[in-house]
């Protein structure tokens, strides 16, 4: 609490007499992100460099000072969320966000990818700035709010961060289209009144079920958010009679077991809609994000969704990578500095990828700038082994990536492939779910045309390292 309320302070002085379009004193900017910070659990160095993140570019402040009061760990993540700010400025729209402004982008790629937690404070700072974003001039607003909506909430999707991808969505997108967001809005609260009265009688019917057999459960209606039916929409050639989602009744239970159970006791009660039933809790979303969803048929011809989960799942979902920073109590930039790289679940291995990079471009090696993007933004896809180990890759991935993922004595060797039982072939792209069986021989070498059969960075320095050594 000392040092927290001693940076509160500091950034108090270092922002007097500055003030923020709304007309609030500046102070008024970190000490929401700090509370933003705080709301996500996050640890005390994170919530300290959240106060402290604009000082250093706006203010007479600089990151000696900051080491000097709150130690090298502070000073790393406000020196990310700075790096961060500068690589952004210049950027003039989204089309040079990423790909061809190199200078920028590496500064980006090393601020992010140096700790996530620097990531998570950007993240904190975004969600303040679109709340009050009405203080700024119309042209602004639309920009800043596609920037959002484009990078922050898909970023906030990756990271499994639920509530924040909702809010920061919702909000952006009554800036970018205010007469859409106006009808969907309407739309979905005209929705909600008319199925009120029967989403109250199906709850308790479920409600009684449940209690017959003694199961402790919470169950509470979830409301869709206006940016994603708006996305589902126009999947469905704005078809609303196809969304069957509009409203859903989420029950969480304590374990895994009692989440079957109840789908099983939903599904007596109710008549399950054939092709609707998806178990994230066996097969996750590629964000990690787990649950039982079944869409069901009442007796009165309500069509209502399910959502089946354990509070660890539900805590997950809506939090995520800020979630499991609170449970782990990760180190990143302790780790980070001894030059480990920090180990992941499976779903955020990505994020893996990124700080090998970004300790790359630090060693000062070259990097596929475009190889990276799609890196960052592209899906993953979950393939196996015949083991049944999973494994986590970037859309697109071929073969080989594979190969060198499970590990480079294996990518080496490889001669074949084998895809859900069939021979294959190197160039062919894995998809989600696949099998995949390597096949080898101790007498194969890495060959320079594999270069064009791998997009992962991972595969990519692998084959260069073992080419280089062969040579020499
Ligand atoms: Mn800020």
């Amino acid at each position: 609490m000392d040092r927290i309320k001693h940076a509160e302070e500091i950034a108090r002085k270092a922002h007097a007499g500055q003030f923020r379009k709304t007309g609030e004193p500046y102070i008024v900017h970190p000490m929401a992100v700090k509370k933003i910070l705080e709301e996500w659990g996050m640890d005390e160095d994170t919530i300290i460099a959240g106060i402290l993140h604009d000082t250093v570019e706006d203010t007479g402040l600089t990151l000696k000072d900051i080491e000097k009061e709150f130690g090298e760990s502070v000073a790393f993540l406000v020196d990310g969320v700075t790096k961060l700010g500068v690589a952004r400025n210049g950027m003039r729209d989204l089309d040079t966000y990423l790909p061809e402004t190199k200078d920028n982008f590496l500064r980006l790629m090393v601020a992010l990818g140096a700790d996530i937690r620097v990531l998570i404070i950007k993240l904190a700072d975004r969600l303040h700035n679109i709340r009050t974003l009405s203080a700024l001039p119309p042209d602004k607003q639309k920009k800043i709010a596609k920037e959002t909506l484009e990078v922050f909430a898909p970023l906030a999707d990756r990271l499994n961060m639920g509530l924040l991808r909702v809010e920061l969505a919702d909000l952006s997108f009554k800036y970018v289209d205010p007469k859409r967001y106006d009808y969907l809005k309407e739309l979905i609260a005209r929705y909600n009144k008319s199925a009120a009265r029967s989403m109250k009688k199906i709850e308790e019917e479920v409600s009684n079920a449940l209690k017959k057999e003694k199961i402790k459960f919470s169950i509470s209606g979830r409301v869709k958010s206006v940016y994603s039916l708006h996305k589902k929409l126009a999947k469905h050639d704005q078809n609303i009679n196809e969304i069957y989602d509009l409203t859903a009744l989420r029950i969480i239970v304590d374990d895994v077991t009692t989440c079957y159970l109840v789908l099983g006791i939903v599904h007596s009660l109710y008549t399950p809609m054939n092709g609707r039933i998806k178990d994230y809790i066996a097969m996750p979303k590629q964000n990690g994000y787990q649950s039982l969803h079944t869409t069901v048929i009442t007796k009165d011809k309500h069509i209502v969704e399910f959502q089946i989960r354990t509070k660890e799942m539900h805590e997950f979902a809506e939090r995520g990578l800020a979630a499991s920073f609170y449970y782990n109590e990760q180190k990143l930039t302790e780790n980070y500095k001894k030059g480990k790289i920090e180990h992941l679940p499976t779903n955020l291995l990505w994020i893996t990828e990124l700080q090998m990079t970004a300790a790359k471009l630090r060693e000062g090696k070259k990097v596929d700038l475009k190889k990276l993007k799609l890196n960052l933004f592209a899906d993953r896809i979950f393939v196996y082994t015949p083991k049944g180990d999973i494994l986590d890759l970037p859309q697109g991935a071929l073969p080989l990536d594979f190969a060198y993922r499970l590990h480079s004595e294996i990518g080496d060797h490889v001669v074949g492939v084998k895809i859900n039982g069939k021979m294959s072939n190197l160039n062919k792209k894995l998809e989600h779910g696949d099998v995949v069986e390597i096949l080898t021989s101790k007498n194969q070498i890495p060959k320079t045309s594999w270069l064009d059969k791998i997009i992962t960075p991972h595969a990519r320095s692998k084959i260069l390292h073992s080419l280089n050594s062969r040579n020499k």
